[in-house]
């Protein structure tokens, strides 16, 4: 283990995140370093970001209302038509 660039921290002392931090994992919130595009510590795509859920609930209920509509509208005429 003499090959690594810089010694482990000395046991009970706090550890700070380097000076050239520029963004940190939005998983588990690791430094990221430079262009790093993967998180060392939990293996996350570091530089993807979610986008945001689409708004499909609107659309959604305005289907289903005119769905049960006409469903409706169905029923009848076929309970006229046979009674
Ligand atoms: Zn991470």
């Amino acid at each position: 283990m003499s090959s690594l660039a810089s010694p482990p921290p000395a046991p009970g002392a706090q550890w700070s995140p380097p000076a050239a931090v520029g963004e940190w994992c939005p998983l588990c919130g690791a430094a990221l370093l430079g262009e790093q595009d993967w998180c060392l510590h939990c293996g996350a795509a570091a530089r993807t970001r979610l986008a945001a859920t689409p708004r499909w609930r609107a659309p959604v209920a305005a289907v289903a209302i005119v769905l049960l509509v006409s469903l409706a509208i169905l029923i009848a005429s076929l309970v006229k038509l046979i009674g």
